[in-house]
Parts: structure tokens; C-alpha cells; sequence
């Protein structure tokens, strides 16, 4: 398992969210935008993740101009998430509140995603994660705005 390292772009700490075939994703603790793979590092478990509760961040995140549907995938994508990550945790908000986490299918998930792309609320982090059967997966995250 890796450890807990120093950002690469600041002075905060950065926890381990993945690996890519390049080595091991850090998200650093401070400032949620810093991502960077660190190459050949030691490859913690495809499953490892750090617990990062920010429920109530994301209660009062919010951001204008966009549908009730893409808020909500906007508000899960605070954390670098792939598509198919961002359709489990949704799901598991979904049942826990559905008021604020509306009914979503997986495509239709991944077409709001896109459009928050499109309209600049989120973006490519520029890293990948590996799926469990082995394919690459984009990492997604909101900009900061
Ligand atoms: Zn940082």
C-alpha cells in the first residue's frame, strides 16, 4: 500500500487514489485539483482508496447555470472520479438521498458528465485509472470556478 507523500505542487500532503500503468495517482490533500502520478511507485490494490468524507462540502458546493441532473454529477466529481466510479457512488448517494441525487441511468450519467465537459464545469485530469478488466478509464474532475 502507498503511503501518504508530499504534494508535488504544494506544501500539503497527497493520499493515494489509484494507480495508472504508469505508477501510483495522488490527490493531494490541500488544494483537491492537484493530481500527479507518481512513476514506478510502489501500486497499492486496484480497489485502494482513501475514505475522503466531504458530505458537507458538497452540500454547500453549488454552482449556477447548469441542470438539478448535472449538479448532482458535479457535485461527486469534487474528487477525481472515472465514469464508472462516479455510476457506483452515485447509485449509493442515490439511495441515501434522492432528493438531491435524482434517478440516473449509468448512460445517462456519463452524457451529463459530458455535457459539464462541454460546458467547462469539469475536466480531464490528464491522468487514467485501470479498471478492473484492465482498460484505461479517464479521471474527471470539477473545475475550480
Ligand atoms: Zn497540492
Amino acid at each position: 500500500m502507498a503511503d501518504i507523500i508530499e504534494c508535488q505542487r504544494c506544501p500539503g500532503m497527497a493520499a493515494p487514489i489509484g494507480t495508472n500503468r504508469r505508477g501510483t495517482i495522488y490527490r493531494c490533500g490541500r488544494t483537491r485539483s492537484h493530481v500527479f502520478t507518481v512513476e514506478g511507485a510502489a501500486v497499492p490494490s486496484a480497489h485502494a482508496r482513501t475514505e475522503d468524507p466531504e458530505t458537507s462540502h458538497e452540500a454547500a458546493a453549488s454552482v449556477t447555470g447548469i441542470t438539478e441532473k448535472q449538479q448532482a454529477v458535479w457535485l461527486l466529481l469534487g474528487e477525481p472520479r472515472t465514469d464508472p466510479d462516479l455510476a457506483v457512488e452515485y447509485m449509493r448517494r442515490h439511495r441515501e438521498q434522492p432528493d438531491t441525487f435524482p434517478k440516473q441511468s449509468m448512460s445517462g450519467l456519463r452524457t451529463r458528465r459530458s455535457e459539464l465537459v462541454d460546458a467547462g464545469k469539469v475536466h480531464f485530469t490528464g491522468e487514467y485509472l485501470n479498471t478492473p478488466s484492465g482498460r484505461r478509464a479517464m479521471l474527471w474532475q470539477r473545475t475550480q470556478i
